[in-house]
C-alpha cells in the first residue's frame, strides 16, 4: 500500500479493493502510462461511481478488474483484492471461473455486447454454465429475469435473435444477463451511453431496483454526472488515468474540492440556468500520457496552479471522513492536516 492511499479503511473486507494500481499499453510510439497510482475501494451492497472525460482511463480500470483488457497492456505496480483473492496473480483458470460467477459485466454497446447469430434463450442459458440445474430450469430462471426488466412476454420472446429487439430492449437483454448469475459484483461500462435520454432514466432505474433486490455491489462507469448522482453511493472522479477526487455522492456534488471535479461539474449541462447556445467546457486538452512529467497532472488546463503543482505530484489530503482529493491547494488551505 502506497504512503497516500486515500481509500476509507473500514473493518469490514471491501468486495473490491484497488491498491496502487500502475498500468501501461506498449505502443510503437513508446510507453503510455494509462492508470497510475489508482486506489478505490468498493464495499458490499454498494455502488461506486467512476466520472471524468473521455481519456480519463476509467474504462480502462473496469476491464483490468475483470481481466479483459488488450495484450499490450501490463499491470506496473499494485494489487486487485476481489473478496480477498489477488486477482492479478491467481491463475488464469481460476480467474476466468469468476468470470459470469461472482463477477459480471454489462458492456457500452449492447448491439455488439450480445452474440447475433444465437437466441436469447441459448445466450441466457449459456451464461449460467458456472450454476446447478437443467436446462428447463435455467430456462426459467432466464424467463423470470427478462420479466423483471421489463421484457414483454418473455416465454415467447427468448426463441428470439437479438436483432429482433430494439437497443433499448437489448441492453435490458444484457442487464438481465448479468444479474441472472447474482454476481457479487457488477461491472456496468457506460450501459446507458448508446440509449436516449429517456431509456436511459428507465435503465438505470431499472439498475437500482434490481442492485438493491439482489444486494450486489456495482462499479458504474460513466460521463453522464447526473447517472452517477441517481444510483450511486460513493464517486471517483478520474483525470489522465489518476484518481484526483472520491468520496461520498453528497460530498462530491456539493462541496467538490479539487478544481477539474469542479470544472466537470460546471460543465454538467443539468446544472445550466441561463439559456445558451455553446456549452461550457474545459479548456485545453487531456495530455499526452506517454511520457508523464512531474507535478500535478492537471496542472495545463488548473485555473489555480501556482509553482509547486510544476514540480510536485499532490498526495491524496482528506478533506472530511471518506473524501479525499489531490490538489495542493488542500494542504494550503490547512482543511485537515494530511
Ligand atoms: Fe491545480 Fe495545482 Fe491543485 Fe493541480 S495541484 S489541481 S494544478 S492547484
Amino acid at each position: 500500500m502506497r504512503r497516500d492511499d486515500p481509500t476509507p479503511h473500514t473493518s469490514a473486507r471491501p468486495v473490491l479493493e484497488i491498491r496502487g494500481l500502475d498500468l501501461d499499453f506498449g505502443t510503437p510510439r513508446g510507453r503510455v502510462h494509462a492508470l497510475r497510482n489508482v486506489s478505490l475501494n468498493v464495499a458490499a451492497a454498494q455502488v461506486v461511481g467512476i466520472v471524468g472525460e473521455s481519456g480519463s482511463g476509467k474504462s480502462t480500470l473496469a476491464y483490468t478488474v475483470m481481466g479483459l483488457h488488450h495484450e499490450n497492456a501490463e499491470v506496473t505496480a499494485g494489487n486487485i483484492l476481489f473478496e480477498g483473492q489477488d486477482l492479478l496473480n491467481m491463475p488464469s483458470q481460476a480467474r476466468r471461473r469468476l468470470l459470469g460467477d461472482r463477477m459480471s459485466m454489462i458492456f457500452q454497446d449492447p448491439m455488439t455486447a450480445l452474440n447475433p447469430v444465437r437466441t436469447i434463450e441459448n445466450q441466457m442459458i449459456d451464461i449460467q454454465h458456472h450454476k446447478k440445474g437443467s436446462r428447463s430450469e435455467k430456462r426459467a430462471r432466464a424467463v423470470d429475469m427478462l420479466h423483471r426488466v421489463g421484457i414483454p412476454d418473455p416465454q415467447n420472446r427468448l426463441s428470439g435473435y437479438p436483432h429482433q429487439f430494439s437497443g433499448g430492449m437489448r441492453q435490458r437483454i444484457c442487464i438481465a444477463m448479468a444479474l441472472l448469475v447474482k454476481p457479487a459484483l457488477l461491472i456496468a461500462d457506460e450501459p446507458t451511453t448508446a440509449l436516449d435520454a429517456t431509456l436511459e432514466v428507465q435503465i438505470i432505474h431499472l439498475l437500482k431496483d434490481l442492485q438493491k433486490e439482489i444486494g450486489c455491489s456495482v462499479l458504474f462507469v460513466s460521463h453522464h454526472l447526473g447517472a452517477v448522482a441517481e444510483l450511486c453511493d460513493r464517486v471517483a472522479v478520474m483525470y489522465a488515468g489518476e484518481v484526483v477526487e472520491q468520496g461520498a455522492v453528497r460530498d462530491i456534488f456539493h462541496n467538490p474540492r479539487h478544481p477539474y471535479t469542479r470544472a466537470l461539474l460546471e460543465c454538467d449541462p443539468a446544472r445550466i440556468r441561463k439559456r445558451t447556445r455553446t456549452l461550457p467546457t474545459i479548456p485545453g486538452e487531456v495530455p499526452s500520457l506517454l511520457a508523464i512529467k512531474k507535478g500535478c497532472i492537471f496542472r495545463q488546463r488548473c485555473l489555480h496552479a501556482f509553482s509547486r503543482c510544476e514540480q510536485q505530484i499532490p498526495v491524496a489530503y482528506p478533506v472530511e471522513r471518506e473524501h479525499f482529493a489531490r490538489c495542493h491547494l488542500l494542504e494550503a488551505e490547512h482543511v485537515v492536516s494530511a
